[in-house]
């Protein structure tokens, strides 16, 4: 196949949840080599991890005050003829120790020992250069400041992929470019649904 089934499923405050469909190209020298395509995929993910967090104005998704950090949990299937991979998004009022964070990563552990398979691995995003704190999740993806996450209605996206949270779009496009023509959908959702 050529390209990756990638879906990016998001939780934040009061089970509110988004879920993004991307069709990531695969470069034609790594097709059907499964370690090269792990690689390929995994530096895929943490450059898109700028993209999936400034989406909204997410709230916590255990105590619902305004997100800044995100737990990332990510299931793959790039053996099969159609690559597949899930990535399950928390978004976290803080991480590294927090409560929340702490009661996120205890819920993705009994989840594992339910289904007897291996809890997969973590990709934190790493602390953006240049800032003291983690940015809001609604504030702009390329600034990244405060003062740029508007109230949900109002939020400014990008209006190639109506996904990423974008006020100064021309500055942030080289970087963005790359993840805005690989985005197919986004549903919005409650879970679970009415
Ligand atoms: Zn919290
Ligand atoms: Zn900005
Ligand atoms: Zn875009």
């Amino acid at each position: 196949m050529s390209d990756l089934d990638l879906t990016i499923i998001t939780y934040g405050e009061e089970s509110r949840r988004a879920e993004i469909a991307l069709r990531p190209k695969i470069p034609p020298v790594i097709r059907g080599n499964i370690s090269q395509l792990n690689d390929w995929a995994f530096e895929l993910i943490r450059y898109l991890g700028i993209d999936v967090k400034h989406i909204d104005n997410w709230g916590c998704a255990i105590c619902a005050k305004p997100a800044r950090e995100t737990h990332y949990q990510i299931a793959s299937w790039t053996h099969l003829p159609q690559p597949k991979i899930n990535i399950y998004v928390n978004h976290l009022c803080a991480a590294a120790g927090g409560e929340c964070h702490k009661q996120v990563i205890g819920q993705s552990q009994a989840m594992a020992a339910m289904s007897g398979m291996p809890p997969p691995p973590e990709a934190p995003l790493p602390m953006p250069s240049g800032v003291e704190m983690f940015p809001l999740a609604g504030s702009c993806a390329h600034c990244l400041k405060d003062e740029t996450a508007a109230t949900t209605s109002a939020i400014s996206r990008c209006s190639g992929c109506k996904m990423t949270s974008v006020n100064c779009q021309k500055n942030d496009w080289n970087r963005h470019k790359k993840v805005c023509k690989t985005v197919k959908s986004i549903r919005w959702a409650v879970w679970p649904e009415m």
